[in-house]
């Protein structure tokens, strides 16, 4: 069954009536990184729109059109758990000298002989 999906445009905030193949679905791999997305290309303003998947419903509609599917992978360090504080500006700072001394065996130092 062929049929268009609504859209508004956020820069000209006209409407149109769009073919499920114009629009592009935006997906992380892994799915839990992040929440979807969609672009289409306005046919007003010609500005490329991107919108945010913010309910189930939307997303459904847009897999039962079969609007193409774009897949974004996420880097796994991004999913990692991180402890301990962050970086503050003191400790670029320290690096930034620690990096210039030529004193330092950085391999030794950050155990790359492993
Ligand atoms: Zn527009």
């Amino acid at each position: 069954m062929a049929y268009s999906l609504r859209v508004r445009c956020s820069d000209c905030e006209s409407e149109w009536y769009v073919d499920p193949q114009d629009i592009t679905l935006h997906l992380w791999r892994p799915s839990d990184a992040g929440r979807p997305w969609y672009t289409f290309v306005c046919a007003g303003c010609e500005q490329e729109q991107v919108k945010k998947v913010n309910n189930p419903r939307v997303y459904e509609m847009l897999t039962e059109a079969q609007c193409p599917i774009e897949y974004h992978a996420v880097s796994p360090d991004l999913l990692e758990e991180h402890k301990g504080d962050e970086i503050s500006y003191d400790d670029l700072i320290d690096l930034h000298f620690a990096l210039r001394d030529d004193t330092r065996d950085w391999t030794k130092e950050l155990n790359l002989d492993d």
